[in-house]
């Protein structure tokens, strides 16, 4: 996971229509939200004129990038791109922003029209919000919360295997946060709906943006309580605990399960 802080580089700001002559960042995403980057595997460096070679379906402005103007573009071209996942492993610093900015590029994309009435949206001046000029709502980002769970108990950890999740044999319990529900009470309610069991003292142990699609990940270890594990044998198909030995080491550090997993090893 990226421990350094997004604001190390970046000024965040939104502008609709602004251009600039000088070089800027453009951050260029496909409609299958894949990120172009040049034959350096770097983001495109240049003016705004290199977008003639792309069909574009809006440019935005989005701050300014290691002291560039930086902007979130969307295009209609349909050759494959960079992959977030991969763009991970090609460079951290780019999967940092490529993250802001392809989170406001779906903002963008999908508030075009009013969820209430069908009305085209308009940009608000000085926020980032598109407004319905009918019915006024206001369209702001969505994200949406989730939480990740380490469960502890005598020196193992629980994992178990989700159905829906084919790339690891066994993960952590996780889930999106409910309507109405604080984080610690959506912590209780997962992990008792997906292994059965009580757990206490919560701990937060840190946060993560997470754009697939647009999470907020809520890391937390718990110590077990209560209970026996029950699975549902539909979304989780098992689940055991774990010493540090036994647990299967994952591809890749991207997510907030890389924290979890090495304060349990430091743990015990
Ligand atoms: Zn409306």
């Amino acid at each position: 996971m990226i421990e350094k802080s997004l604001y190390d580089d970046y000024v965040i700001d939104f502008k609709e229509n602004f251009t600039t002559e000088d070089e800027s960042y453009l951050l260029i995403f496909n409609q299958k939200r894949e990120l172009y980057l040049n034959e350096s595997e770097r983001i495109p460096l240049v003016s705004l004129d290199y977008l003639s070679n792309f069909n574009v379906n809006f440019c935005i402005y989005i701050g300014t990038y290691k002291n560039k103007a930086c902007f979130t573009v969307n295009v209609h071209d349909t050759d494959d791109y960079y992959k977030l996942q991969d763009v991970y492993e090609i460079n951290k610093d780019t999967y940092q922003i490529a993250t802001r900015a392809v989170l406001v590029n779906d903002w963008y994309l999908l508030n075009q029209y009013c969820g209430k009435c069908g009305s085209k949206t308009q940009t608000k001046e000085g926020s980032m919000s598109l407004k319905c000029p009918k019915c006024g709502i206001s369209f702001h980002g969505k994200i949406q919360p989730a939480v990740i769970i380490a469960i502890h108990k005598d020196g193992k950890l629980l994992m178990a295997r989700h159905s829906y999740n084919t790339r690891v044999k066994y993960a952590l319990i996780a889930g999106f946060v409910e309507m109405g529900e604080s984080i610690e009470e959506a912590v209780h309610r997962e992990v008792k709906e997906e292994v059965g069991i009580n757990v206490k003292n919560l701990q937060y142990m840190g946060s993560q943006p997470w754009p697939f699609p647009n999470s907020l990940m809520c890391a937390y270890k718990a110590e077990y309580d209560s209970g026996d594990i029950k699975v549902d044998g539909d979304e989780i198909l098992k689940a055991k605990w774990f010493s540090k030995e036994e647990i299967e080491e994952h591809q890749s550090d991207i997510s907030i399960y890389s924290v979890l997993l090495d304060d349990f090893k430091r743990t015990y």
